[in-house]
């Protein structure tokens, strides 16, 4: 409260376009006494910002301390936003630093990066596709060559370096992880923690990730707009909220907070530490699952169950129900290298493959029974095999590209 008090007596003051939300509403900051006062405040969403972006960015911080970073709209333009220099960069490592220590995993061990970051050199040279950063002890190895020739190359480079953790995007580590157990390669022993970062790990990665290198896989959600941070710990993989990041409300269909068991709501997040544009009761468009329990690892922080992802994760079906990209089994994939799903129309899905040698019309039946033993008749999946899926300009993978508009209740917005 005194966090979120200092914010709102900032934001009063220096910052336009709350000003005249709380004038308009006959509001002070002093009248915000608990977190349910909070609601008399509306939500921020991405299209107030595209309209007030001037008015959002505080008078007391010179310019030359903002940062600008961008992120998707709500209609796909990049949103520009603003943060201060440093601070929002050292306070957010200081936050997953001290998540992934849960882990056994310290700052100086040895530990693999297999995400957008690139070595330095030439990145996509063949002889460059490994690196070591000797100030954070790092083994640096190139997202772009992960061909089935070059990963035993990885594997061997990995087992030398012996290191304790491995960051990386789910899906590169995926793709290693299904390699090693397609060849029988045994798990480097020295591992105390696979470290997800970026995407949302899908519980059929999870599965494949845990049973080949035999060891945590911790994931944790966060955004660009810094104002809810979540993450696993050493033995629960559900999402602990970190309250001292931020206020974080979990809003139903109704507008109202959740608090059932297992309900679906979008995240909404007040951050703490973006003076320079503060985000209150920002609307990120993520869904996430409630739950009432509570985590045996004796940290008292509040759960969310499960991350669905972006509104933009979910397929929708021919009655315009929404259904979680999370729920589609991993089974199907053998003999696929990649996939991605596509939909422009309601109830019909593509599945774009990339197809490994041995792949066979028999995989193609295999797939299609699958997935319609799980997602029933009210979707249709249709195969189209392409040579390559790019990923974006971030080396992120989207599993879907979803090109209806969703929004949130399952009805078409
Ligand atoms: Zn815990």
């Amino acid at each position: 409260m005194q966090q979120l008090q200092n914010l709102l007596n900032h934001c009063y003051v220096n910052v336009p376009y709350y000003r005249r939300i709380f004038d308009e509403r006959r509001l002070l900051p002093k009248d915000i006494r608990s977190f349910r006062d909070l609601r008399k405040l509306p939500c921020l969403t991405k299209d107030i910002i595209m309209k007030e972006l001037n008015n959002l960015i505080a008078k007391n911080i010179p310019k030359s301390k903002l940062a600008s970073l961008r992120t998707s709209g709500s209609t796909g333009i990049p949103l520009i936003l603003y943060h201060q220099k440093v601070i929002a960069d050292s306070i957010e490592s200081a936050f997953i630093w001290r998540m992934w220590n849960w882990s056994g995993y310290k700052i100086g061990d040895r530990c693999v990066i297999l995400r957008e970051n690139t070595p330095k050199k030439s990145a996509r040279d063949k002889e460059n596709w490994w690196e070591w950063d000797p100030i954070y002890n790092y083994l640096i190895l190139s997202p772009h060559q992960m061909t089935e020739e070059n990963l035993y190359k990885y594997v061997k480079k990995i087992r030398e370096f012996k290191p304790t953790a491995i960051q990386a995007l789910p899906s590169l580590i995926f793709i290693l992880a299904s390699f090693m157990e397609r060849h029988g390669i045994a798990c480097v022993s020295s591992l105390k923690a696979i470290l997800c970062c970026s995407e949302t790990l899908f519980s059929w990665q999870r599965e494949i990730i845990e049973r080949v290198f035999k060891c945590r896989v911790l994931d944790f959600y966060g955004q660009t707009e810094h104002v809810v941070l979540a993450g696993g710990c050493e033995i629960n993989n559900t999402f602990h909220i970190f309250p001292e990041y931020g206020i974080t409300e979990i809003i139903g269909q109704s507008d109202e907070p959740v608090s059932q068991e297992g309900a679906l709501g979008e995240i909404v997040g007040t951050g703490f530490y973006n003076y320079a544009m503060p985000f209150i009761r920002y609307r990120t468009k993520d869904i996430a699952v409630w739950t009432n329990e509570r985590c045996n690892c004796g940290r008292a922080y509040h759960l969310l169950k499960r991350i669905e992802g972006r509104l933009q994760d979910f397929v929708v079906s021919k009655t315009g129900h929404l259904i979680p990209l999370t729920t589609i089994p991993y089974s199907f994939i053998n003999n696929v290298w990649q996939f991605q799903f596509y939909q422009e129309v309601q109830g019909e899905v593509i599945l774009r493959i990339v197809r490994m040698p041995d792949y066979t019309v028999k995989d193609s039946q295999y797939i299609l029974a699958t997935l319609k033993e799980k997602m029933g008749d009210n979707v249709e999946f249709f195969i189209e095999f392409v040579d390559d899926i790019a990923r974006s300009k971030r080396e992120k993978y989207l599993y879907l590209i979803q090109k209806l508009p969703i929004g949130l209740g399952g009805t078409l917005s």
